[in-house]
């Protein structure tokens, strides 16, 4: 078949990549050059053990606490809170502990394969170089730090996530510029982490390529369709392109896509950002992912990247980039050494449904459009194994997932 994938983030590319497995021919549509949405500046983390949903039991009662802290990790512009109230009440709802539980239960089953699906895909693009596996350290301050966030590690453990707790002397001789900063840790030793998510995206775009797939920079703005059955996709350049089926992966644009193909959900944009310190005089050997600072640390190609915060102001507004300078100053904090005269800071739109579980299924209304977005704080993560399910689901064979819990009727 030709498929049109809509997206050339991490999501949109590794789908194309399976679908080009099965023998399709590709073309992609994106207004944004392979791997500059969303993709481009994350933190890269790969993490099997990432299955925990973004809003857990209580966190609520402290998100009054974090509004009125300018420092703290959550922001919502406040002519955006009208608009974004409702879904923020889903959020709610989503975490309660036996929701979680469901929630996190999906997510680990997506996230488990994670290196198996992307290992092909990897080797193909000649990318090795890109993905490593050295384990994740959720380091903390204290053990009694430690234990607050006792009850999401037991529920990441009985899903099968190896897990092994690490005391201060032996967190120092793994991580020594980091020393004295954090008295207990957890290793995910199965977590693996890319030294440039962007260069990921494009190495694997690239492959497409020359596999065959063809790339149209242009935005999707509707389908022609006849009865259930989409015939080609309209471009914002008054093109349009003929298809024999289409998947909707345009990460945080995809809402008015999937509306228009009988799936109305509620995606928000949770915006977040990095500094990335590129004089970076201080080495980490994991990904360090720092709750009480609300930061995840990741050594990059082109230095230490600190990344996180969660800001709700929509798609259009500008980026503020008081966010990333606080990102910078927790950074000081922990490495009080740090050289910090060469520095980028960067936004992202992280494409989030309120029960944080992503899209993946048929379209509503057209029985040739497959939806995969919504990914959250783990699309680099789940951007193999979406595209493997994707892949399936088009070919008519069975789900190596249950992919019923990701199904866009959830909001009907
Ligand atoms: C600060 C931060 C840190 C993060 N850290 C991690 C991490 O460590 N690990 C992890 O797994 N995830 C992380 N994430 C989340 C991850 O980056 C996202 O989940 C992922 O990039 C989403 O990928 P995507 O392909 O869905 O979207 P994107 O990469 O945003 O791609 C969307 C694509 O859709 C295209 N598009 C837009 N409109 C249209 C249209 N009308 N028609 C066609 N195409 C369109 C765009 O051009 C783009 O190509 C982080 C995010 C942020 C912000």
């Amino acid at each position: 078949m030709h498929i049109v994938v809509l997206g050339t983030g991490i999501i949109g590319v590794c789908t194309a990549a399976w679908l080009q497995r099965d023998g399709h021919t590709v073309t992609f549509v994106s207004p944004l050059a392979p791997g500059e949405g969303c993709s481009f500046g994350n933190a890269g983390s790969l993490s099997p053990s990432a299955c925990l949903p973004v809003g857990m039991p209580g966190m609520w009662k402290k998100v009054p606490r974090w509004l009125i802290d300018p420092e703290g990790p959550l922001r919502i512009h406040p002519t955006y809170l009208p608009h974004v109230l409702p879904w923020l009440l889903r959020f709610v709802r989503a975490s309660r502990p036996r929701e979680v539980e469901r929630i996190a239960a999906a997510m680990r089953s997506l996230l488990a394969p994670i290196f198996d699906c992307y290992t092909p895909l990897v080797e193909h693009a000649g990318a090795q170089h890109l993905v490593r596996r050295r384990g994740c350290l959720y380091a903390f301050t204290t053990k009694a730090a430690a234990d607050r966030y006792g009850w999401g590690m037991d529920l990441r453990r009985r899903l099968g996530v190896a897990l092994r707790d690490i005391d201060e002397d032996e967190f120092a001789a793994l991580e020594p510029d980091l020393r004295g900063r954090f008295r207990f840790a957890v290793l995910a030793p199965d977590n693996g982490s890319t030294a440039d998510p962007g260069g990921l995206v494009k190495a694997l775009h690239a492959q497409c390529e020359r596999d065959g797939a063809r790339s149209v920079r242009a935005g999707a703005t509707g389908f022609e369709r006849t009865g259930g059955t989409v015939k080609a996709v309209r471009l914002d350049n008054g093109d349009s392109i003929a298809c024999d089926g289409v998947v909707l992966a345009a990460g945080a644009w995809s809402a008015r896509l999937s509306a228009q193909l009988g799936s109305r959900v509620p995606l928000e944009s949770q915006r977040g950002y990095h500094v990335t310190v590129q004089s970076s005089n201080v080495a980490l050997h994991h990904t360090i992912q720092a709750h009480e600072y609300s930061l995840m640390m990741n050594p990059m190609a082109i230095g230490l990247r600190i990344a996180g915060t969660v800001e709700f102001a929509g798609l259009k507004r500008p980026p503020d980039y008081r966010r990333a300078d606080v990102l910078l100053e927790k950074g000081r904090e922990l490495f009080p050494h740090l050289d910090t005269s060469r520095t980028t800071q960067w936004m992202g739109h992280r494409p989030c449904l309120p029960d944080s579980l992503p899209v993946i299924g048929r379209a509503g209304a057209a029985e040739n459009a497959w939806l995969a977005f919504g990914h959250q704080h783990v699309g680099m993560c789940a951007g193999a194994s979406t595209g493997r399910e994707v892949a399936n689901l088009v070919a008519g064979r069975p789900t190596q997932v249950d992919l019923r819990p990701f199904g866009a009727e959830r909001f009907h």
